[in-house]
């Protein structure tokens, strides 16, 4: 009978999905999911090679918008299954769980959260934007306001893979606008994965530009280099 609910076969593992709360996944598989703890970059969060709360080149020569980015594991095992089956299964109900994982960051308190956006076309297709639905839960567990329209994407940018820091960064110059009261405010800002991280970038320059007064950035898992 649950069946009708949610799939009835982890994919990872191949065991019978024994949990509804994060089904496909199984108990056991999500039970693995962990958080990356090895040295990052003290502002982005990018791995390093060494070096605990130090800076990476990239901050250094170009110090992001956003005052500190927080990613709660590699893109990578489980944890990339699951943002699977969540963004293009369309598995809406694993918003919580993942957005659950967030809670033992220590995130910082703020006035509002704010999400990265899809374009209109984008967001019909895919009939829900994953960073907002997360964005609404973290507005829950942190008491902030969820400003839902605080970042509009107004230009459809082509497919970043495959592509550069630099041509990324440029791909999303004047994607995206301000459309909601950020002034003043400090701002979660909720994405899922970072890759390289232009589009927390570009959407904190947005948001700072708006007059928010200071910008976090918070992401379920950041790609491996
Ligand atoms: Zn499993
Ligand atoms: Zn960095």
């Amino acid at each position: 009978m649950l069946n009708g609910f949610f799939p009835s076969e982890c994919p990872r593992c191949g065991k019978p999905s024994d949990s509804p709360r994060h089904a496909p996944l199984c108990y056991e598989c999500w039970g693995a999911i962990s958080p990356y703890n090895g040295p990052s970059c003290g502002i982005c969060g990018e791995p390093l090679a060494s070096g605990h709360g130090s800076v990476c080149g990239e901050c250094l020569a170009d110090r992001p918008a956003f005052s500190k980015a927080y990613a709660y594991g590699l893109f990578d095992g489980t944890l990339k299954e699951a943002i699977h089956c969540y963004k293009f299964a369309s598995i809406r109900r694993l918003a919580a769980p993942l957005a659950g994982l967030l809670g033992g960051l220590g995130l910082p308190a703020v006035d509002v959260v704010a999400a990265v956006p899809l374009t209109k076309k984008r967001l019909l297709e895919r009939g829900f934007n994953q960073s907002m639905l997360l964005g609404r839960e973290v507005a829950r567990m942190t008491g902030a306001k969820l400003l839902p329209h605080a970042l509009l994407k107004v230009k459809d940018t082509p497919a970043q893979a495959g592509l550069g820091r630099k041509e990324r960064s440029l791909n999303l110059r004047g994607a995206f606008m301000c459309g909601g009261p950020v002034s003043g405010q400090t701002v979660i800002l909720v994405d899922d994965v970072i890759t390289t991280g232009a589009t927390a970038r570009e959407c904190s320059k947005v948001l700072a530009k708006a007059g928010a007064r200071e910008v976090y950035v918070v992401a379920l898992a950041r790609t491996k280099k």
